[in-house]
């Protein structure tokens, strides 16, 4: 089976997580993960890396510290994978959900303009939803596919309706809008480490910051917000949200071939794209200016998706469709879905993603493109 995109287990991964067997050091401290906050920070340039268990804890513990509550909204995109909206609904706060740019399938920010001129309003120098008089402190952008939106423009929006920015850049890794790091724009970034992303821990997140405080409580929350180092005096409700010592030193392993992915990636797409440009109605995921995207998950948009899926799934050829957008999952289909065109159902019901792995072969690449050539 070719996998759609599969770990690369190319480096240092045995050697370090070996190193964890013998020492003893396999749990919840250790080496590896000073290390591997330490190089997901600098690599990022942001100051501070907190690991998680997962991006999903990653994004949570973010909006925990954040205050949110069930009082509240966070405006989030309308295609996303589930964990951005699961992990909004876990502080007990609504997603509010911006619909999908039908070319760049990031946040459509003419949307989100007008939904926060239309409908919110400043109270105590917090964002509000006129209707309810709910508060809405948080939006968090989700970079789709590893591409972004054009985050000069949604920071300025951030700005000026006074929301405070969590970046779910999860599938980001290695994307930059103006030689910036995803992540690196809001106040906090998230990335995930589950198998099928660009560098994999097994399982595993991060939260990266410039704020030390924020980065202190991160830590703070996700180690069951213990405040003696002795004694078993905890002084809030914290989680065990922390990321192992075996994981880590996958990570370490991995992010040190993560430069040699990126370049793969960008191979992948391009050869994806000399083949299939052209070929039936087929198109690509259109870059925002500005944006130098990870190619985490080549994905191709045609009116033959359903054929497509089931022509590639059926050769051994892992192939899977875009996410089912939030507003069409029973959860979620009462909240608040700002849109004009509903973009996010054309792009959901004609995208597909295709075999990607950094350890897929170009003749492999090459019989992925003839079977779908076989269909137009
Ligand atoms: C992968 C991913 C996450 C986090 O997933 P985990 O499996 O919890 O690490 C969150 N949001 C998006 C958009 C993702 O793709």
């Amino acid at each position: 089976m070719l996998l759609l995109s599969g770990p690369n287990i190319a480096g240092n991964e045995w050697k370090y997580i070996k190193d964890c067997l013998n020492t003893g050091w396999v749990s919840s401290v250790g080496t590896y993960v000073d290390q591997f906050e330490k190089m997901t920070a600098a690599f990022t340039r942001t100051r501070f890396g907190v690991a998680t268990s997962s991006g999903t804890t990653a994004l949570h513990t973010c909006l925990v510290m954040l205050g949110v509550n069930s009082f509240d909204y966070v405006i989030t995109s309308n295609i996303t994978f589930i964990a951005t909206c699961n992990s909004i609904r876990y502080t007990g706060a609504e997603p509010i959900l911006i619909d999908t740019d039908p070319q760049t399938w990031q946040m459509d920010l003419d949307l989100l303009e007008e939904f926060l001129s239309k409908d919110t309003e400043q109270r105590n120098g917090v964002c509000h939803c006129k209707n309810d008089g709910r508060r809405i402190p948080v939006i968090m952008p989700v970079h789709v596919l590893g591409n972004m939106c054009d985050m000069e423009r949604l920071m300025m929006l951030a700005q000026k309706h006074k929301l405070i920015v969590v970046e779910d850049s999860t599938e980001a890794l290695g994307s930059y809008y103006n030689d910036k790091h995803a992540g690196s724009f809001g106040l906090l970034g998230t990335f995930s480490y589950n198998g099928n992303k660009i560098i994999t821990t097994g399982g595993g997140g991060m939260i990266v910051t410039d704020d030390e405080q924020l980065a202190k409580r991160a830590k703070h929350l996700t180690t069951q917000a213990k405040s003696d180092s002795f004694e078993y005096v905890h002084d809030e409700i914290g989680y065990n949200y922390r990321l192992v010592n075996i994981s880590a030193a996958m990570g370490v392993a991995q992010m040190e071939l993560l430069h040699g992915f990126i370049i793969r990636k960008h191979e992948i797409i391009t050869l994806y794209k000399s083949e299939l440009e052209g070929v039936g109605d087929i198109s690509f995921q259109k870059i925002t200016p500005g944006v130098r995207p990870n190619w985490w998950l080549p994905t191709i948009l045609t009116v033959k998706q359903k054929a497509l899926l089931e022509l590639l799934n059926s050769n051994r050829m892992q192939s899977r469709p875009f996410w089912v957008p939030m507003n069409q999952l029973k959860m979620f289909s009462g909240n608040k879905f700002y849109h004009k065109r509903n973009c996010s159902d054309y792009v959901y019901r004609h995208c597909l993603s295709i075999p990607c792995s950094t350890n897929i072969t170009n003749s492999q690449i090459k019989s992925v493109c003839d079977k779908i050539k076989e269909l137009y």
